[in-house]
């Protein structure tokens, strides 16, 4: 069957189910969904064609000013947005609606080299050529709350973390993510209340990185349209309140070969194979200028503070949750293994950060790179925890390490992270000189 026809059946399906209409969304460098939506007579045009929409959204802050950077911005041109048919999902909390990602193309057919989610293709087909495949999954932190009438923070639960009390004050609510995303065909592993107040988590299971990016933007737009049936609103800025604890997203990975897991069972460190450590200290030298993607936004240095839990450190530790690289041997047998980079906010492109993190190890997994040795506890009660560097504090200096990284340069292309760094830089000389109090409140409903 070719492909306009699947479109035209699998359409007609979630017809025949209530679909009215299909939301085709892409996450842009600022880290906001953008969305075009058409009717499921229009979805095999939809795939095969595409939908108009400008490049200019390359260039879009996350409060919707727009920049320029020397190949993106102005009132030219056009893309067309193609949804990836193998994803198209009817959604559960927004009835008659379905959703599908996609991938951003000229129009003369060639890809869009902007497009964040082709960047990702092509850093997994690349391990891919190697003979390797990546696992990963986004855990999902959020606040939920209320706007109070003084744009102030009003949670919607009071309890203590992990309190069960807070589940029962959302009980309804927090069912109905679970169902919602397990209707969706989402494999929910857990869910609980966080630390912060009105904060909750959720975590999926892994799945190849393409997947787990498109993932963690479904999961993400479920609950916020859980959140709105139930009257909350969400937020995925990664601080809701300036000075208290942030959201996280973090990523967790895992590099494969042949069904094996290289993150055990090998000769090196927790039991790396030789590939597995080196692949992890690409990523770890490289850490630095990924913050940049990792933790883009203004708001991101609010949330990046020891003693948080937000992976501050430049350095890995076993189970060491001040780390931002943290291995996890995992518990349920060896090839559970896998590393979470906690140094990721919401804030961020899942598909740029998830693509940066497999440029990041793939160009070192042949190198022979050793891990450092790895550091237990918090690196600020050590006596000796000076020694463990911080990653980057601002924003000036995590963009300044990216621009000095050739491998992320080399794998985003000039394009895609010139477009980026437009960004950073709009949102700094927009937002830099404000309180963290009033970063916080610009933030807030933005993500
Ligand atoms: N909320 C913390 C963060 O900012 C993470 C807490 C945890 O480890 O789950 O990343
Ligand atoms: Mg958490």
């Amino acid at each position: 069957m070719g492909l306009a026809e699947s479109a035209r059946e699998a359409a007609a399906a979630l017809t025949l189910r209530g679909v009215r209409a299909i939301a085709l969304t892409y996450v842009d460098n600022a880290g906001i969904t953008r969305v075009k939506a058409v009717p499921p007579t229009r979805f095999d045009h939809a795939v095969t064609v595409g939908v108009g929409m400008s490049p200019v959204f390359d260039v879009f802050a996350f409060d919707d000013t727009i920049t320029a950077s020397k190949d993106s911005g102005g009132p030219d041109g056009d893309l067309r947005l193609k949804p990836a048919l193998e994803r198209l999902v009817r959604l559960a909390a927004q009835p008659g609606w379905a959703w599908a990602p996609v991938d951003r193309y000229e129009q003369d057919g060639t890809e869009h080299p902007g497009c964040s989610r082709t960047f990702l293709r092509h850093q997994v087909a690349a391990l891919a050529e190697r003979g390797y495949q990546a696992r990963a999954s986004f855990e999902v932190e959020w606040g939920v709350g209320r706007a109070r009438p003084d744009n102030g923070f009003e949670p919607a639960c009071t309890g203590p973390a992990y309190g069960m009390s807070s589940l029962v004050q959302l009980s309804d609510y927090s069912r109905d993510i679970v169902e919602a995303l397990t209707g969706q065909g989402v494999v929910v592993e857990q869910l609980h209340p966080e630390y912060g107040r009105g904060q909750f988590e959720v975590s999926v299971a892994a799945a190849d990185p393409v997947t787990a990016a498109d993932l963690n933007v479904l999961v993400r737009q479920t609950i916020r349209a859980v959140g709105f049936r139930h009257q909350v609103a969400t937020s995925f800025s990664p601080v809701v309140v300036a000075g208290e604890v942030g959201n996280g997203a973090h990523l967790h990975l895992s590099l494969w070969r042949n069904e094996q897991n290289l993150f055990c069972g090998g000769p090196g460190p927790s039991g790396l194979t030789g590939i597995g450590e080196s692949f992890l200290a690409g990523v770890l030298a490289g850490l630095p200028a990924f913050v940049a993607v990792g933790a883009p936004s203004v708001a991101s240095y609010l949330r990046m503070k020891p003693s948080q839990w937000a992976g501050v450190f430049a350095c890995w530790g076993v189970e060491n949750r001040e780390a931002a690289m943290r291995f996890i041997p995992g518990s349920a047998g060896p090839p559970a293994a896998n590393v979470e980079l906690k140094c990721v906010d919401p804030s961020a492109n899942p598909y740029l950060a998830l693509g940066s993190v497999l440029a990041l190890g793939t160009a070192a997994m042949d190198s022979g790179l050793t891990l450092p040795d790895p550091v237990s506890g918090d690196p600020v009660l050590r006596p000796d925890g000076a020694a463990v560097p911080r990653l980057p504090e601002s924003m000036p200096e995590a963009v300044a390490a990216l621009q000095a990284n050739s491998v992320l340069r080399a794998a985003m292309g000039d394009r895609l992270l010139d477009a980026f760094l437009a960004v950073r830089q709009a949102e700094l000389s927009a937002y830099g000189g404000l309180s963290p109090e009033q970063i916080a409140a610009a933030s807030r409903w933005r993500y």
